[in-house]
Formats: structure tokens, C-alpha cells, sequence
């Protein structure tokens, strides 16, 4: 670190080398959760995945997407932006959880979150499965219904399994509707495809109008005018975005636990979420990162470069509009 930043920087990789240190995201300081007051961005790893219906493995994702993250440099390369000279960004640390309790880890993952929003910090959170996203909006989006723009092959909009679970990874974004944390007419789903359990599984979504965009839709029309789409669905309203790996093809995110054939490609992903800047985004994710499905560790090296992605949209959200009002919270 040099003394004419502002703000934390990640280690200086002409002084300690990539391969060295203790892998924080982005080489990144460690903030104390406790002393929120002196974060804008947190990047937060959740490590959990009691909410995985098949291949279970994502709650190894956050170690090792922050071993590929000393990969990541500190500019963007396209937009210019430079997310540690705009905001103060640090690694708050992963959420503890148990690896069995369904239940105490919602209620836990709600808490943790709720104190980093009350803080008026934004997320950036690395799962961990996809139902790791419900109690983040319990924590951010309480008495406020977000709008979100959602990358996966799947709609995780099914009602329940076995026999009547209803927390699952295929279930996060119904329950966030149910409980009022998500506006369905302000949501957009891009890259949803692969077989389905009944032909009624997209009923629930389009009823309550999520737009679905399905891949075969996002290969017919130009980036573009998929961007305009969706920034039009989500507006200027409060935004989150929610980035699964396994919307890519797994030919380029091996390491995920439920793999579709068919996906979009790494350098569309990047595009189309480069093209969401500008809007008023309270939180990113990336989940599913699965690294006992990996192979030379290239779905973490998606996951952490997909979140640089995010962090230079919350870099420029926060840059543009300050930090979250604390107050969006009801308590
Ligand atoms: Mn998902
Ligand atoms: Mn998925």
C-alpha cells in the first residue's frame, strides 16, 4: 500500500507476490465486522450449502474463489473503473455457520447481513448455493421489496421438494416473493434452459411477472438490446444482482453443482453484466461455485473475476449515489 491512496488497497503486488500472503478477497484488508462504520463494499463469503438438493460442495466456494481472487488486479479493464479509489472495500470474513441446521443458518445469514446493511455497507457475498441469496434479502430487503437482475440456468422458483422442504437452492426467489423482499414485476431472469421436473415449472414466475429470459432467447438477440431490456424491468428503484455460475456453460464453470448444457460464455457474462452500470444496485452475489467439481480451479477463477465484475458496479453505484440509507430497513 501507498501512501497517496485514500482508501485500503489490496496488497501491493510488486511487494508480496500473487502466490503469497493469506488469501483475502482481492488481497484485500480483513475489516472487523464490528467496525462497519469503515467499509463501504464488503465482500462476504458465506460457506454454506444445506440448501443443496443434489452435488453437494458450494460451501467450499468462498475459500477457493478468494485463493483465485489474487488473480485480480486492481482497474478495470474496459470501464476504467478503479473500485478501491472510489469506495473503501475491504473482506468482512465469511458468516459462520453450521453446516446442518437449515434453519439456524437462515436466521443466522439474516442477522449478519441485516447489521451490514443497518451499516449502510453494500454487499458483495460469495456462496455458498443459491438459497444463500434469501436470507441475504431478509437482511437487506426487509419492508422494501428489491428489484434484481438474476444470471442462471434455473428460475429457483419451484415450490418445494421431498415432500414438502420448501428452503431449498431451487426455492429462494419464491419465498422472497412470498415474503414480500423481492418485486416479482421488477425481476429478470436471463439464461434460464435444461429440462424440467413438469411443464408447469416457469407458472409460478410468469404469474407473478418475472420476466424469463430464456438462453435460447438470449442467443437470438443482441446484448444490447437484452441490456435495455432489463434495465428497463429493474429501473431506477433499488437493484441486486444475482450472479449463479452455472448460467455460463459448463464447458467454461465445470465446478458447480447443478450443470447445464446450452450456457452463455464467460465473455458474454462479462458484457452483460458490465452493461448493468449506472444502476442503483444495493448488493451483488456469486454462487455456486462447487470446487469439488473443479477442474484446476478455473469455475473459482469465474467466480472471483465475476465478482471484480460487481465490485467495479458497487464501486460506481456507491461513487454515484453514497452509501445505502440505513433507514431503507424497516426493523
Ligand atoms: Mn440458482
Ligand atoms: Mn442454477
Amino acid at each position: 500500500m501507498t501512501s497517496e491512496h485514500r482508501f485500503p488497497q489490496p496488497q501491493d503486488a510488486a511487494q508480496v507476490p500473487r502466490y503469497a500472503g493469506l488469501p483475502t478477497f482481492m488481497r484485500l484488508p480483513m475489516a472487523d465486522p464490528a467496525r462497519l462504520g469503515e467499509v463501504d463494499i464488503g465482500l462476504i463469503g458465506v460457506p454454506w450449502d444445506a440448501g443443496t438438493t443434489n452435488r453437494a460442495g458450494a460451501r467450499h466456494g468462498p475459500r477457493e474463489v478468494r485463493n483465485q481472487s489474487s488473480l485480480m488486479r486492481k482497474v478495470h479493464h474496459v470501464s476504467r473503473i478503479a473500485p478501491y479509489d472510489l469506495a473503501r472495500v475491504a473482506d468482512l470474513g465469511d458468516v459462520a455457520l453450521p453446516p446442518m441446521d437449515l434453519m439456524l443458518g437462515l436466521d443466522l445469514i439474516d442477522a449478519f447481513y441485516r447489521r451490514v446493511h443497518a451499516a449502510g455497507v453494500r454487499p458483495l457475498s460469495v456462496g455458498g448455493d443459491h438459497l444463500v441469496t434469501l436470507p441475504v434479502f431478509r437482511g437487506i430487503a426487509r419492508g422494501a421489496a428489491v428489484g434484481m437482475v438474476h444470471f442462471d440456468a434455473h428460475s429457483d422458483t419451484n415450490d418445494s421438494y421431498f415432500g414438502g422442504q420448501r428452503y431449498t437452492h431451487g426455492t429462494p426467489f419464491r419465498r422472497a416473493v412470498e415474503e414480500g423482499l423481492l418485486d416479482p414485476k421488477r425481476t429478470v431472469q436471463i439464461g434460464v434452459r435444461g429440462s424440467v421436473y413438469d411443464p408447469a415449472d416457469l407458472d409460478f414466475a410468469k404469474a407473478v411477472g418475472i420476466r424469463v429470459i430464456q438462453m435460447e432467447e438470449v442467443a437470438a438477440r443482441s446484448d444490447d438490446d437484452l441490456l435495455a431490456e432489463a434495465r428497463a424491468i429493474v429501473g431506477e428503484a433499488p437493484t441486486y444482482i444475482s450472479f449463479d455460475v452455472d448460467c455460463l456453460d459448463p464447458c467454461y464453470a465445470p465446478g458447480t453443482g447443478t450443470p447445464e448444457i446450452g450456457g452463455m460464455s464467460t465473455l458474454q457474462a462479462q458484457h452483460l453484466v458490465r452493461g448493468l452500470q449506472g444502476l442503483n444496485l444495493i448488493g451483488a452475489d456469486v454462487v455456486e461455485v462447487s470446487p469439488p467439481f473443479d477442474v484446476g480451479g478455473v469455475t473459482a477463477l469465474v467466480g472471483a473475476t465475476m465478482a471484480f465484475e460487481l465490485l467495479c458496479l458497487l464501486a460506481d453505484a456507491h461513487a454515484r449515489l453514497g452509501r445505502l440509507p440505513a433507514a431503507r430497513s424497516a426493523p
